[in-house]
């Protein structure tokens, strides 16, 4: 490792305790942008990296709720404030047995990159509890979204934090959380994204992950001249970003063969196409059922407890997790073959897994470009509820596709290395970090 990337390390580790996931994201920007620091050194000298790894607030509260049985319930609630310098704190909630500190606050810290790339005025920031939907009724999860918001709203707002949707965070839970928000400030704002279509959403936001990381991929393609058409595709997660990652790819003439959810994996030779795609809908989000299901359906194969990167494929699309991919899945992936992988997921390749891709000179869009999507989405919804008025679906997915075409560029102004290759981490990175040092510089020493 660079020693100045230790030095740097040290003081960060030293400072937050046992936070691996947060030293895994911080250390990956770290590496890019310590060069670039010194050959900048207004930012070294106010200290920019130093400030940014550090939250602006973090809040921590109890969420006390009533299951079906009438016990009280307790879980965690989180929201961490990472960085306002371009805009307000944005980023979404996650409900997940596995949340705690460090996972947000390396999603909070990555927001701030990825919010920076879309071009939107957005700040940074993540939040969450370690509530677990799964195998709640539609009641405890209301009850449980509405002790969450009666705490978080004193912290929110408009024009503050403008929380969205993550893992376990769908459209059920921001209309839940939504309606306690207005009911508690009698106000009628856009105070989450990922919103209802009725109440103040986007067209595209449920898409707008998913598309976006396969526009990317669409754009990383071209640079080789190539393109999605009957390219083999393998998808992990079953969620919201892994649905829409299959439907577009699907539309661009590429054959999504796995996809899977925690319990293991499902590979489908002949593709996913739109009708199966529909009952993957089904059983995900309305059944609320298992991913081994489809391969009892549709007669394919289901592998437990494994994930999807012993296939063969051109093109990988990870949206599930973050780390689901290590470095032997990585080496797997390029002996078959892979040469594209873009990021629907969070950090969902370890530091290992991402200098397998390097070495090989694999097109790799890291999740803070590639899934800047879903949150690109999430600012135009806060544009159409500033403007009270709602944008064709043709309107959102352009301006989607357009954005997603600009941090492709922003990546390759900055991460072209002598040789050609688009070193797409150090881009992104670097791309994301101008716009948010400059606006701090500027604000001085906040
Ligand atoms: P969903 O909750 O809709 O889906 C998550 C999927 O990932 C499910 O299939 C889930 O399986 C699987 N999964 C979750 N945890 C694990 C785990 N520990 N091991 C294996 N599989 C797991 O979430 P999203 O689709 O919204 O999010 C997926 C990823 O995309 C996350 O990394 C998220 O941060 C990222 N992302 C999401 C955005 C959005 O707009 N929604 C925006 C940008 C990034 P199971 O059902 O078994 O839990």
């Amino acid at each position: 490792m660079d020693p100045r990337v230790e030095q740097f390390m040290a003081q960060i580790i030293a400072k937050n305790g046992h936070e691996n996931e947060f030293h895994q994201a911080v250390q990956e920007v770290a590496e890019s942008l310590i060069p670039f620091i010194e050959e900048n050194p207004k930012y070294k000298h106010a200290k920019i990296l130093e400030r940014i790894a550090e939250p602006e607030r973090v809040i921590l509260f109890r969420v006390p709720w009533l299951d079906d049985k009438g016990e009280i319930q307790i879980n965690k609630g989180y929201r961490i404030e990472m960085n306002s310098a371009i805009g307000p704190y944005k980023g979404g909630l996650r409900f997940h047995p596995t949340v705690n500190l460090s996972i947000l606050k390396f999603l909070a810290f990555e927001q701030v990159f990825k919010n920076s790339l879309t071009t939107l005025p957005m700040g940074g920031g993540k939040g969450g509890s370690d509530f677990d939907p799964k195998g709640k009724s539609d009641n405890e999860v209301m009850r449980f979204c509405q002790s969450f918001m009666t705490e978080l709203c004193r912290h929110i707002g408009y024009n503050t934090d403008v929380p969205a949707g993550d893992i376990g965070v769908g459209g059920r839970e921001i209309g839940f959380m939504f309606g306690q928000y207005k009911r508690i400030r009698n106000e009628f704002v856009g105070v989450l994204t990922g919103k209802g279509i009725q109440y103040g959403g986007s067209l595209i936001r449920p898409e707008a992950t998913g598309y976006g990381a396969v526009y990317f991929a669409e754009e990383m393609l071209k640079t080789r001249n190539d393109s999605f058409k009957d390219k083999i595709v393998a998808i992990s997660g079953s969620g919201n970003v892994a649905q829409y990652a299959t439907e577009k790819v699907t539309e661009l003439g590429g054959k999504v063969v796995t996809l899977s959810d925690s319990s293991g994996f499902i590979h489908d030779p002949n593709g996913i196409n739109s009708e199966k795609l529909t009952y993957i809908m089904e059983l995900k989000n309305i059944k609320r059922g298992r991913i081994k299901e489809y391969a009892d359906k549709f007669g394919c194969e289901y592998y437990e407890n494994k994930r999807p990167w012993s296939i063969k494929c051109d093109v990988t699309l990870p949206c599930a997790t973050q780390n689901e991919i290590d470095e032997n899945d990585a080496k797997a992936l390029v002996a078959n073959g892979c040469s594209v992988i873009s990021e629907g997921a969070n950090m969902p390749s370890t530091h290992e897994a991402v200098e397998v891709f390097m070495e090989n000179k694999i097109l790799y869009g890291p999740g803070k470009a590639a899934n800047a999507g879903g949150v690109a989405v999430s600012g135009l919804e806060m544009s159409q509820n500033g403007l009270r008025l709602s944008w064709t679906r043709n309107e959102v997915d352009q301006r989607l596709h357009q954005i997603m075409k600009d941090i492709h560029a922003t990546c390759e102004k900055y991460g072209k290395e002598s040789d050609g290759f688009i070193n797409y981490v150090k881009g992104a990175n670097i791309g994301g970090f101008v716009k948010v040092a400059e606006a701090m510089l500027a604000q001085g020493a906040v």
